[in-house]
């Protein structure tokens, strides 16, 4: 079937590369950045406050507070959850290291604990058997774009009186019983990367329901400062302000503000996209001998960031050749993620015990295969047409 891999000489199925995932930007969004030019304001205008408060809407938060990338995002929300030296904070290891990374910017441990076998997320009995005295905060991971539960999770939080900090890098869009992603938890954290569901080419931001931390998380992404005098420790003169704390410069600029604010009007659009794309796979690879398609979990709906495909143990021997056969035929595929304390910096720093199988298990099964809203009828009929030729060369005699 599909005739010879590219891999080996063949014609590949198509001549373009097609990526795991990119943005989309429209006339709308060019005119945008175009009238941001031309105002007053390059940072920290009207458009900055415009993409807050949609943002905000769009999610169901009371506040939205953005930041020069996600990871800075990460850093202000585990800052402003008073993460320091001594703490101990519980994550997934099946993530981008920035997951991990806020916890060490704040002098905390992070605690990778292990994942579910069919959701690929982190669970609240998980969370609850890695608890000691020192643990402040749990930052689950919405890997894929599918909620973690938030239900289960919330009873461990409270009981032990934890933030929760959500990585929802992937999951702007999604939603957990009824209920956006971005209220749903104390903190919650979107991603700009163009990769992302939406983007401002770097950019990130916090939705919060809580007013006081809502003020530490704007002052944190400006160096500390406060220009608001009811707030000051002393009388000042009108020129004065005041850097009350050791913040950074995160601001998000106004000309990547209204690029996300005018995307903002397609979010709903690209889900339904996501999910209709996500359909088609489904559809196609369910019944295919040798992988599994994506398990969702009834109280969620994902935002269908990344689409990925799970290899049995015959077709995981052979992933690597897979990858390349894949890449041959100008298929974009991806893997996420290594697990974070496999990297070699945490394997220097105490790391190198550490371990969760199911995470590491799933690392060495798993495929990304490209799904972003752009891509076309066509994109996704070559894409099934190349996992079928690669599959069925690597499973049946010919791949041995
Ligand atoms: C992209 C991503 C981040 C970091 O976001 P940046 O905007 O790239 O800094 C954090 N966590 C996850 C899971 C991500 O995918």
């Amino acid at each position: 079937m599909g005739g010879k891999l590219a891999v080996f000489g063949g014609k590949p199925v198509r001549d373009l590369f097609l990526p795991y995932g990119r943005q989309w930007i429209s006339k709308e969004d060019k005119a945008a950045v175009e009238r941001i030019l031309d105002s007053p304001y390059l940072t920290t205008g009207p458009a900055v406050a415009g993409f807050e408060r949609k943002t905000a809407a769009c999610t169901g938060a009371k506040y939205a507070v953005s930041f020069s990338s996600g990871t800075a995002a990460l850093h202000a929300a585990c800052f402003t959850a008073g993460i320091r030296e001594g703490d101990e904070v519980i994550t997934s290891p099946l993530t981008f290291a920035a997951s991990a990374n806020c916890i060490l910017y704040c002098g905390g441990t992070p605690v990778f604990v292990d994942v579910d076998p069919r959701t690929y997320l982190i669970t609240a009995e998980h969370i609850e058997a890695a608890v000691t005295e020192r643990t402040k905060a749990v930052i689950p991971v919405d890997f894929t774009g599918q909620p973690a539960d938030y239900d289960a999770i919330r009873k461990v939080a409270d009981k032990y009186n934890l933030v929760i900090i959500e990585d929802a890098a992937h999951a702007l869009g999604a939603s957990y019983r009824n209920e956006k992603i971005g209220a749903v938890s104390d903190m919650t954290m979107f991603s700009f990367h163009p990769v992302k569901p939406v983007t401002t080419g770097e950019g990130g931001i916090i939705t919060t329901n809580d007013e006081d931390w809502y003020k530490k998380l704007v002052q944190f992404r400006t160096h500390g400062i406060t220009k608001h005098a009811p707030d000051y420790i002393k009388e000042r003169a009108p020129w004065e302000y005041e850097m009350q704390f050791l913040g950074f410069n995160y601001r998000m600029t106004d000309i990547q503000a209204a690029l996300g604010e005018s995307q903002l009007d397609r979010l709903d659009s690209f889900t339904l996209m996501r999910e209709a794309y996500a359909d088609y796979y489904n559809k196609a690879f369910r019944n295919i001998k040798g992988v599994t398609v994506p398990f969702q979990e009834q109280g969620g709906r994902s935002s269908w960031h990344l689409y990925i495909l799970k290899l049995d143990k015959e077709l995981t021997d052979r992933r690597k050749e897979i990858f390349e056969a894949l890449v041959a035929e100008n298929i974009g595929v991806n893997v996420h993620y290594m697990p974070v304390y496999q990297h070699p910096y945490y394997q220097k720093h105490g790391y190198d015990q550490v371990c969760c199988p199911t995470a590491e298990k799933l690392y060495q099964q798993f495929l990304t295969l490209p799904l972003f809203p752009a891509m076309g009828q066509q994109d996704l009929d070559d894409v099934i047409e190349a996992v079928r030729k690669v599959l069925n060369y690597y499973q049946g005699g010919s791949g041995s």
